[in-house]
């Protein structure tokens, strides 16, 4: 008889204007996890008098937590139609592993309160000491930041960095990857940023100004490159890109998240959500043509400032697939 192994099924809920993550555990022998179903009148994905929801494995990852294996899914109606929840979709019909996506993800660890960590006792410090700063008066949750790491790294997840961002309690972390799956790699992240900061009693934070006044927000900066970027560029390549996004700017800050607003101001190393620009090395701008691209004869990559920190990836790599192909 086969062993019993445990699979930690996540998917995205029907919540708006972001989804949350769920998750749920099955145990069999299979080899490989199978399709599951769920009660989706709970998470705003059904109604209650027919209320089954489809999970459909797409990406199996090792679990360095509590289960064998995390299982990302996909969800279908019971009627086995694609969910109208389901970004992934949409993301996987236009996507190819020749686009590579390197995420920014930054977010606050929060209290049970939902006050950042180590605003306890009231207003920190004014900014300054805490970007990639050391030592207890700076630095706040950085054994969580570190467990995130590793756990990612062990799960398969190409996590290329963290540090400490620019608020007290603030970090962030990069997340590669190729295709759609560069968005499941970034869920999965997310899932385990949250679980192990249950662990140690703490929140995650991932609204894009959680507190107003001068504090940084987070946002997910996306840097995105595709073969012919990569290998055939030239200024004329990296600058028609830039006027096709900014073609479609609107339509990009529909995809980039909630409240963004709040974040993109213009100050801050950020372009005002309402303007478009794009600039060699310019963090000012809506979009950085970074110095690599240049000093390799225009072979490179574009990074996307615009993105909140609570998008949807699936939909931020939609939209840039999308408009460019
Ligand atoms: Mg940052």
């Amino acid at each position: 008889m086969s062993e019993t192994k445990i699979y930690e099924y996540v998917w995205l809920d029907g919540y708006q204007p972001e989804p949350s993550i769920r998750s749920k555990i099955k145990t069999t022998t299979d080899d490989t996890p199978p399709e599951w179903s769920f009660d989706g009148s709970s998470t705003q994905q059904a109604e209650g008098a027919s209320s089954d929801c489809l999970l459909l494995p797409v990406n199996t990852y090792d679990c360095p937590l509590f289960a064998d294996y995390l299982v990302m899914c996909q969800v279908e109606t019971g009627e086995h139609e694609t969910h109208p929840s389901n970004t992934r979709a949409a993301a996987e019909k236009i996507l190819s592993d020749e686009w590579w996506f390197g995420f920014e993800q930054e977010y606050f660890f929060t209290n049970k309160d939902g006050s950042p960590l180590g605003w306890e006792d009231g207003t920190p410090r004014p900014q300054g000491d805490y970007y990639c700063g050391v030592g207890a008066d700076n630095v706040q949750g950085r054994e969580i930041s570190e467990a995130h790491l590793e756990a990612c790294i062990d799960a398969g997840i190409e996590l290329t960095g963290t540090n400490a961002e620019v608020a007290l309690g603030q970090w962030e972390y990069q997340c590669f990857g190729k295709g759609v799956k560069a968005g499941d790699d970034l869920w999965i992240s997310r899932y385990l940023l949250y679980k192990i900061a249950e662990d140690f009693g703490v929140g995650v934070n991932l609204h894009p100004k959680p507190k107003s006044g001068d504090w940084n927000g987070s946002g997910m900066h996306t840097n995105f490159s595709n073969e012919e970027m990569r290998t055939n560029g030239s200024e004329n390549l990296f600058t028609s890109m830039c006027e096709k996004l900014g073609e479609v700017h609107e339509e990009g800050i529909a995809n980039y998240g909630s409240d963004n607003d709040q974040r993109l101001t213009g100050l801050h190393e950020t372009q005002n959500i309402s303007e478009f620009s794009y600039g060699i090395s310019d963090r000012g701008a809506s979009i950085r043509i970074p110095i690599y691209t240049l000093e390799h004869d225009w072979n490179g990559y574009l990074e996307d400032r615009r993105p909140a920190s609570n998008a949807d990836p699936y939909k931020i790599i939609a939209h840039i697939v999308g408009t460019l192909t």
